[in-house]
């Protein structure tokens, strides 16, 4: 099969009013029927032609006809207890061949072709600012993973392919009809891939997801994180594009980095200061450290310190993160005590610094971990 094949049809979510007026037009409705299909997909949630009644019955077939709505198939659907939802999305079958070659999730028989899936997640949280519930979304923006970062599931099998700015909208729109769901307040770009690497993609959906014909969700409340590509940091950077930018740093040199982040060969620590800052600069918005604590590899006191030192010159606040373990890799879970630990360096040091909640670990939550799992059970 081929991998993410290209919907022979226009993808809705593709589109912007512009372009799907245009398209409406060439296929013989009036372009005012484009506004309408929005306002069914994004306000309603309706992505399916025959429920959109103030259409007439003839441009309701013709646009079931003409135009691909939901890609692909969710081939598993976890909840956790903490409320954390996961959606294992398969871009290469349709819902009808799930159900034709009965792949549907059986335990212990194969899923499809892993290479053709992505995982994406529902995490919900309390704003630490407003006290509100916040759902975020964390999407995914490439199926598998090019950089291969060695504590990471999503890279163990390299890049599969692109995902396409609509197959990016998608997946939060599949988010925002689970259960206790409603709507997506914040989007972060944590999912599998690099999403620098598909820039031109991300930076659609983006657009799509800020739009008020779209998802509507504030630019500063969308975040694109990056492993470190400091030319596409300069190109977004130079876009005027308010969204936040988080680097995953992962450790506090080059020689640790190295080590655990195969792409660190390429760009310096010091290189990433560099784009960091001429975003800073050219947008004003602060940037985030991310920070994968891995008990023994990157989180002693020393490392806290020399961090602190890499923050400061960014004028960054940082996220660390508790590492998830997957199996069959060798990186440990630190201690409670060596994190607090390590925060206490760098508040003591004057760096605003949190440390993430760890969520949905009794539902593998841990990026590319689900895919990983299933590509087991296919062997
Ligand atoms: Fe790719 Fe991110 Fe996983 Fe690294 S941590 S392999 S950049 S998905």
């Amino acid at each position: 099969m081929a991998l993410n094949p290209k919907p022979s049809r226009p993808h809705f979510f593709s589109q912007t009013p512009e372009s799907l007026a245009e398209l409406v037009k060439g296929w013989g409705m009036p372009a005012f029927r484009a506004k309408q299909i929005m306002q069914w997909v994004y306000e309603k949630g309706i992505a399916d032609p025959a429920l959109m009644t103030n259409l007439g019955p003839k441009d309701r077939e013709l646009l079931a006809e003409k135009m691909a709505f939901v890609e692909g198939a969710t081939l598993r659907h976890l909840a956790a207890t903490d409320g954390t939802q996961k959606l294992l999305i398969d871009w290469g079958l349709s819902e009808d061949e799930i159900a034709r070659e009965a792949l549907l999730p059986i335990a212990g028989q194969p899923l499809g072709d892993t290479k053709n899936q992505t995982e994406t997640v529902m995490i919900p949280s309390e704003s630490r600012e407003s006290g509100k519930l916040r759902r975020t979304a964390c999407v995914s923006s490439q199926m598998g993973c090019p950089v291969g970062c060695k504590f990471c599931a999503s890279g163990l099998s390299g890049l599969d392919g692109n995902l396409t700015n609509g197959q990016i909208v998608q997946q939060i729109w599949m988010l925002s009809r689970l259960p206790a769901v409603e709507r997506i307040s914040n989007v972060v770009f944590m999912g599998m891939g690099e999403p620098l690497s598909n820039f031109n993609n991300v930076v659609n959906a983006a657009k799509t997801m800020m739009a008020p014909w779209g998802l509507g969700i504030s630019a500063r409340k969308i975040t694109i994180s990056t492993v470190g590509m400091p030319s596409p940091i300069r190109k977004l950077a130079d876009m005027d594009f308010p969204i936040t930018l988080a680097i995953s740093l992962h450790a506090p040199n080059d020689e640790i980095r190295r080590k655990i982040i195969p792409w660190a060969e390429f760009v310096t620590v010091e290189q990433l200061i560099e784009a960091g800052a001429y975003y800073f600069e050219k947008t004003g918005r602060e940037v985030t450290l991310e920070y994968i604590l891995l008990s023994g590899v990157n989180d002693l006191p020393e490392h806290a310190r020399e961090l602190a030192v890499v923050a400061r010159r960014l004028r960054s606040n940082i996220n660390l993160i508790r590492y998830n373990e997957v199996k069959g890799m060798p990186f440990i879970r630190p201690t409670d005590e060596a994190v607090l630990t390590f925060q206490q360096i760098l508040t003591d040091a004057g760096i605003s610094t949190h440390i993430r909640a760890s969520r949905g670990r009794d539902i593998a939550a841990a990026c590319g971990q689900l895919r990983h799992e299933n590509a087991k059970k296919s062997c």
